[in-house]
């Protein structure tokens, strides 16, 4: 199941990696960070004797559709890998095949856009094993893709029975979830924060009772408060999760997971970053404020659990960080777990979207131990479930 397990003398390896990057209107690649992401695993295939064909896909094309190939990427791969690729102008059939099977040792392709076929969504199983005449052995790269059951993510990897890994990227952020879900040293803090409950209540559900602390911030925290009676004022709430917030609050406490809510808010009478503010008591917000930040109080609460934690998880923002007067408790946040990691060697992992923008608006990306590639899939994980992706490989 490791790329060191596979002999990849004279093969080659069929690499599903995650390509989807970012473009501009002249169709340049504005962010190459996926592109990076990958190189690892391409370098060790070439430098264990092998060949590489990848393949991924690119935005969210109907059909064929020259806005959304793979071509325009070329050159930033080619100029990070330090080598030419050849191009497969389609992923299956004699386009690609006339490319692939003619790969020398060393040398690099780059299959068109998988999702100009449909079939690749579908999971169709004649499509996948047409992918597969590409390789001779199959590495999966791509984690943000790893939750969709697609044919070249998941049901590819029954053409490779003996011969499928997970490439280096993929492994890491499976070696990261172990380290927070399967084995953690303990205390284990999670800190879940963002807008909505409604979206992050499977994740709190899956973790309730496997963590110590479950820290609770950013707008889904107004949910709690009013579900408990608190004034809100104008906050983001989602009423009807309040039975739902409520039952969390009492399975925290039937299983030993301790919950920290805010106590203290900083609120605006506008949604603005020049709006007027006060810090209140969390469940004492005047009629016409609303929540924006968690408040100082509670900000040195949440960082002390922190910092009194061997492993900590942290997915969502706990307040509008996109605004520099309501970003200061992401901020700290952020900074505890760069000192949790620092001093006390704390596994600390950023899971998710927007907290992975907050941990690099904050400049400390590289000074936790572990920031995750892919959204949903993480989101995924969290939530306990298993992953297409990674099942296929490990079957
Ligand atoms: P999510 O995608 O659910 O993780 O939510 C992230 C978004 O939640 C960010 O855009 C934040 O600005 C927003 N957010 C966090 N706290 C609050 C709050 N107190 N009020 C409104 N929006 C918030």
């Amino acid at each position: 199941m490791n790329l060191t397990d596979l002999d990849l003398q004279g093969q080659r390896a069929l690499i599903r990696v995650d390509f989807n990057v970012p473009l501009n209107e002249a169709r340049e690649v504005t962010d190459d960070t996926r592109i990076r992401a990958a190189l690892p695993t391409i370098q060790y295939v070439l430098e264990q004797g092998g060949s590489a064909v990848l393949m991924s896909h690119l935005g969210r094309p109907k059909g064929r559709d020259e806005e959304f190939s793979l071509k325009h990427i070329l050159p930033r791969l080619e100029a990070l890998l330090g080598q030419t690729v050849k191009f497969a102008p389609d992923c299956v059939e004699d386009a690609a095949l006339d490319v692939t099977q003619s790969l020398k040792p060393g040398e690099v392709a780059l299959l068109e856009n998988l999702r100009f076929h449909p079939e690749e969504k579908g999971g169709d199983e004649f499509f996948a094993g047409q992918l597969a005449e590409n390789g001779d052995v199959y590495i999966n790269d791509a984690f943000g893709t790893a939750h969709r059951a697609h044919a070249s993510t998941a049901v590819i990897a029954k053409f490779f029975p003996e011969d499928k890994a997970f490439g280096t990227l993929l492994a890491g952020e499976i070696d990261a979830l172990d380290k927070v879900l399967a084995n953690p040293e303990k205390p284990l803090t999670a800190i879940i924060g963002g807008a909505k409950v409604s979206s992050k209540l499977g994740i709190i559900e899956h973790l309730i009772g496997r963590v110590d602390r479950l820290i609770v911030g950013g707008g889904m925290a107004y949910t709690f408060v009013q579900a408990q009676g608190g004034s809100i004022g104008t906050s983001l709430v989602e009423p009807e999760m309040h039975a739902q917030a409520l039952a969390i609050l009492e399975k925290a406490q039937s299983s030993g997971t301790e919950l920290l809510l805010p106590t203290d808010t900083l609120c605006a009478d506008a949604f603005a970053p020049d709006a007027n503010t006060q810090v209140v008591p969390t469940n004492a917000i005047q009629a016409d404020w609303m929540g924006l930040d968690i408040g100082p109080k509670t900000t040195a609460r949440f960082v002390e659990a922190v910092l009194t934690s061997k492993t900590v998880l942290w997915n969502g923002p706990m307040g509008v960080f996109e605004m520099a007067t309501f970003a200061n408790g992401t901020n700290a946040v952020a900074g505890a777990l760069a000192k949790a990691t620092a001093e006390s060697g704390a596994f600390t992992l950023i899971g998710g979207g927007d907290s992975v923008a907050a941990i690099n608006q904050a400049g400390l990306a590289d000074q936790v131990s572990y920031v995750s590639t892919g959204g949903g899939a993480m989101l995924e994980c969290l939530e306990g479930k298993v992953l297409p992706g990674i099942a296929a490989i490990r079957d």
